[in-house]
């Protein structure tokens, strides 16, 4: 069972080299995920330890380390099974207003960009239709709600983990 840091904490995690689209989509939902498949075992468990990250993985082995106590070790091969999985271990939900919390590609913190700010930086379709856009200053991609993210929210909350 994976513990947090502290009480109240939102957890972190590590995910490993596998579970490319599940750290995508926990980032999405506004979780710090750390992704980086030049990560071997031995790194992904000595970073998990060192910034109190939960290990996400569906290796036994890997979690059979001793150092790697702090880990969740992810059944289903499906993707909102896992994303069900993992913010129902961790007592979590989809929480709407924290969407895109982070960028995809390198988890830094977005910030809000007004829709004046994001018109030329986006397709035109997508400035006429969307009205809450959000920044990254790491990779400066621009973010907006999608169709697949409406999706997947879709999805989530057929399993149970959408706003109540
Ligand atoms: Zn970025």
């Amino acid at each position: 069972m994976p513990t947090r840091a502290r009480d109240r904490e939102e957890p972190r995690f590590v995910a490993d080299v596998m579970l490319g689209s599940l750290a995508r989509w926990l980032r999405i939902l506004g979780y710090d995920v750390t992704y980086d498949s030049n990560l071997d075992d031995a790194d992904l468990v000595e970073r998990a330890v060192r910034e109190k990250r939960i290990i996400l993985t569906r290796d036994r082995r890997l979690v059979e380390r001793k150092q790697a106590r702090n880990h969740l070790l992810v059944d289903s091969e499906r993707l909102d099974e896992q994303i069900h999985q993992v913010l129902g271990d961790c007592g979590e939900k989809v929480e709407p207003d924290r969407l895109f919390g982070r960028c995809v590609r390198c988890n830094q913190p977005l910030s809000e960009l007004s829709p004046e700010e994001a018109a030329d930086r986006v397709p035109p379709y997508v400035a006429r239709t969307q009205n809450r856009f959000h920044h990254c200053f790491g990779c400066n991609r621009v973010y907006w709600r999608a169709t697949h993210v409406e999706r997947m929210l879709s999805r989530l909350e057929a399993l149970g983990l959408g706003k109540s």
